[in-house]
C-alpha cells in the first residue's frame, strides 16, 4: 500500500473524487441509451429491430428502452436513420421497490461489508466489480470492504443471470448473511437474464431466486457505476432518474 501512495504522489495518479464530485475523466464509462422523443414509425421500427435483447419498444413519444435489458452493443446508435439519444455519466443504480426502498442508513451508519458471488457471469462484471477496490476507484475511503465470507457481509453482491448451477450456493450464500441484509444485482444479466436467461440453463435474473433491493444496469456497469449502487443502499446518493423498469411499465405499476 504505501508504494501505491509513493508512487501517487510521484505521479499526480489519485483517486476518483466521486461521490464528493463528478468524475468525467475520459473513458469512465460508455453511457447507455435512454429514451427519445417523436421519430418516424420507420425508424422506430429499425430501432427495435436492430435491438438483440429486446430492450426497446415503441411508446407514445418515440421509443422506451428497458435498462435492465440493454447491453450497451450501440447496435441503436451507430449505423441507424435515428440514433437513440445517449445519456453520458454512470449513475445508472436504482431501487428495485421506489416507494418503499429498503435502505440501511439508519442501522449500518456509512459503512458496509460486502460479499461478491459470480452467479454464471460471463467474467466482465465481476472484472468491473474488482475494479472497486484498485487505487482509483479505493472503495475502503467510503466505509466500505469486501469480505470473503457471507457470515460477516451486509450487503449481497451478485453478478450473472443464476445459472443452474449456482443456484444453490447462491441460495446457501444469501441465507449465511446475517439479517438485516441487503442485495445488490449488478449487470444486464442478473438484472433480467440478459443474454443468457431465462433458458434451460440458467434464471431470469437474480429476483427469480433471492429478493433484489438494487439494480446497476449495464453490460458490464463501470465501477462507479457499481459504486453508485452501493451508496444507494446507505442512501448516501438518490436513485437513477431512469428508472431500469421495462418499457410500457408505469412508474406507479413498479
Ligand atoms: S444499446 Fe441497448 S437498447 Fe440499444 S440496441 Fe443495444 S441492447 Fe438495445
Ligand atoms: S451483464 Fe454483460 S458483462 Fe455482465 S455477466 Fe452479463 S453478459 Fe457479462
Amino acid at each position: 500500500m504505501a508504494n501505491w501512495v509513493l508512487k501517487g504522489l510521484r505521479t499526480g495518479i489519485r483517486s476518483t473524487s466521486y461521490p464528493a464530485r463528478p468524475d468525467d475523466a475520459p473513458g469512465i464509462s460508455p453511457g447507455r441509451p435512454i429514451g427519445t422523443s417523436l421519430r418516424s414509425t420507420a425508424a422506430v421500427d429499425q430501432l427495435v429491430g436492430n435491438c438483440p435483447t429486446q430492450a426497446i419498444a415503441p411508446n407514445d413519444s418515440g421509443i422506451a428502452i428497458d435498462q435492465r435489458r440493454c447491453v450497451h452493443c450501440f447496435r441503436c446508435q451507430r449505423g441507424v436513420d435515428q440514433p437513440a439519444t445517449w445519456q453520458q455519466g454512470f449513475e445508472w443504480a436504482a431501487y428495485v421497490d421506489e416507494k418503499a426502498p429498503r435502505k440501511l442508513a439508519a442501522i449500518f451508519g456509512r459503512s458496509l461489508h460486502i460479499r461478491f458471488v459470480d452467479a454464471g457471469a460471463c467474467g466482465a462484471c465481476m472484472s468491473e466489480a474488482r475494479q472497486i477496490n484498485n487505487p482509483y476507484y479505493n472503495l475502503h475511503r467510503l466505509g466500505f470492504f469486501i469480505t470473503p465470507t457471507p457470515r460477516n457481509a451486509d450487503v449481497l453482491l451478485v453478478a450473472g443471470p443464476v445459472s443452474d448451477a449456482m443456484r444453490l450456493p447462491l441460495c446457501k450464500t444469501y441465507e449465511a448473511l446475517p439479517t438485516p441484509k441487503r442485495v445488490v444485482a449488478i449487470g444486464a444479466c442478473a438484472a433480467s437474464g440478459g443474454v443468457f436467461g431465462p433458458s434451460f440453463a440458467a434464471a431470469a435474473g437474480l429476483a427469480d431466486v433471492i429478493p433484489v433491493d438494487v439494480v446497476v444496469p449495464g453490460c458490464p456497469p463501470p465501477p462507479l457505476a457499481i459504486l453508485h449502487g452501493l451508496l444507494l443502499v446507505v442512501e448516501r446518493k438518490p436513485p437513477s432518474s431512469v428508472f431500469p423498469r421495462a418499457p410500457g411499465e408505469s412508474k406507479e405499476s413498479a
